[in-house]
C-alpha cells in the first residue's frame, strides 16, 4: 500500500485484522536507521560510517495482539522512532542509496512467505511492483498534521500542530523529489482521498477493493 499521511498505521492495522494479513510498516525501518545514526552521532554525509552501521544493525518487526513492535538491536524502540529528532532527520536518511538498498532487502525478506499488507511511500512502485492490490491513500497536509498530533498525544509524545504540519510538508517535499524511489502513485494504484472520510469508511473501502480482486 502506498500511502501519504499519518493515520495509515491505524488503517493498515484494521484492514490487516479484518482480512487476516500481516501488517508491515516500512517507514519504521527507515526510522530505526535514523535513530541508530542519532545515537551514534552519525551525520547524513558520513557514508562510510553509515555503511558500517548498516552492516551491524538489526531491525525486527514483531507482532503482538496485532500491534507492531519495532526492535532495534533487540531493544523496543516503537516510541522513540516517532519522536521529533527522528521525524526531522528520517527523510534525509531515506534519500541515501545504501540505506534504501538495505531496507528494500529487509522489507522483502520480512514479507517473504506471508500474506501481507505493507505500507510505505515506494511499496507499489518499487518494493512490490507486482502486488495484488495497490492503494494510494492521500489526505491534505493539514488533516494529516491533525491526525499525527492526536496520535502523538495518545502515545505521550509532545508536539504542536504547527510543528507537525511543518514536518509533514518538509518530508513530503524531500520524499517526492528524491532521485531513488520517490514518493509517487503507482500507475495501477487506486487513489483514495481520506481527508473527509472516517477511519471506518476508509477501512471498508479498502476491504471492498481487496475482496473484489
Ligand atoms: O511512514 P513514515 O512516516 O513512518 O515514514 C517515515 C519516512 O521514511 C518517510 O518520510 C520517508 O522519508 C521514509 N520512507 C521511505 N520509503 C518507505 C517508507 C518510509 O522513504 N517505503
Amino acid at each position: 500500500m502506498d500511502q501519504l499521511g499519518s493515520g495509515k498505521g491505524t488503517i493498515t492495522k484494521l484492514v490487516g485484522e479484518k482480512l487476516g494479513l500481516v501488517n508491515i510498516d516500512t517507514g519504521a525501518t527507515f526510522r530505526c536507521v535514523t535513530l541508530a545514526m542519532l545515537r551514534q552521532n552519525i551525520k547524513v554525509e558520513e557514508i562510510d560510517k553509515i555503511k558500517e552501521l548498516l552492516e551491524t544493525i538489526k531491525i525486527e518487526i514483531l507482532h503482538k495482539n496485532s500491534q507492531q513492535i519495532i526492535l532495534l538491536n533487540g531493544e523496543d524502540v516503537s516510541l522513540q522512532i516517532r519522536e521529533k529528532p527522528v521525524n526531522d532527520m528520517v527523510s534525509s536518511v531515506s534519500t541515501l542509496k545504501i540505506v534504501r538498498d538495505k531496507m528494500l532487502q529487509l522489507q522483502r525478506k520480512i514479507a517473504e512467505g506471508k500474506n501481507v499488507i505493507m505500507e510505505g511511500r515506494d511499496i507499489g512502485t518499487n518494493v512490490f511492483p507486482n502486488a495484488n492490490v495497490k492503494i494510494y491513500l492521500d489526505a491534505t497536509a493539514e488533516e494529516r498534521a491533525k491526525r499525527r498530533m492526536l496520535q502523538n498525544q495518545e502515545k505521550g509524545i509532545s508536539s504542536t500542530y504547527e510543528e507537525a504540519l511543518k514536518n509533514v510538508k518538509t518530508r513530503d517535499k524531500i520524499d517526492s523529489e528524491r532521485e531513488i524511489a520517490p514518493l509517487k502513485k503507482a500507475e495501477d494504484a487506486i487513489y483514495i482521498d481520506s481527508t473527509n472520510m472516517t477511519i471506518q469508511e476508509v477501512v471498508e473501502e479498502i476491504c471492498n477493493i481487496v475482496q473484489k480482486d
